[in-house]
């Protein structure tokens, strides 16, 4: 029987929510920004998160990378499945991930989107985890950090099950 781990509890993710979502609203006072969430991790995420942005030019686009399938060893061959639909020439992009393991991902999505002429391209992470870390890639923006497990809940899946969890948790298989 798998094993589950609470890690982050709701009122936890609300609180540093709340506090990423302060310091996105201050940071880009005045100006026009794109949030792209990574599916389909982020899903929940971004839409907690684009909730509590007090900016008046937001806008929403999805992007989607090759994922672990039913694997928990990230793979380092990245696959595009879903382009963004808007151009981004010129703009503040915000990419927002799930969890940032190897960084590999993000340093792949981040060197796609430079290609469209973007003004600024950073990175929320819901989860910031650090043990595998492979790039020198900067989390700008990262809710929770931890250390090392794979995660599931509030988005995270284990082949495509436990995404729906509202807390999340260490899976022991
Ligand atoms: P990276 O390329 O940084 O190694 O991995 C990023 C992607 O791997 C994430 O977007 C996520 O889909 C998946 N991933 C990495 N760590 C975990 C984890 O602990 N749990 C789950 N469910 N997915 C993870």
């Amino acid at each position: 029987m798998p094993e589950f781990i609470p890690v982050i509890g709701k009122d936890e993710i609300q609180r540093q929510l709340s506090r990423t979502a302060k310091a996105i609203s201050t940071d880009y006072k005045g100006r026009e920004l794109v949030l792209i969430g990574v599916l389909k991790g982020a899903f929940l995420f971004l839409a907690d998160l684009v909730r509590q942005i007090n900016l008046e030019n937001i806008k929403i686009d999805f992007i989607q990378a090759s994922s672990y399938g039913a694997d928990t060893i990230s793979s380092e061959k990245i696959v595009l499945k879903k382009d963004i639909d808007i151009d981004i020439r010129g703009k503040d992009v915000l990419l927002v991930e799930d969890i940032v393991d190897t960084g590999l991902t993000l340093t792949h999505l981040i060197r796609h989107l430079q290609n469209f002429g973007p003004k600024s391209v950073k990175v929320c992470a819901m989860v910031d985890k650090s043990e595998r870390r492979e790039t020198a890639i900067t989390v700008d923006y990262a809710c929770v950090a931890v250390q090392e497990g794979f995660l599931v809940g509030y988005g995270l899946d284990y082949a495509e099950d436990y995404r729906n969890l509202p807390e999340i948790y260490h899976l022991k298989l």
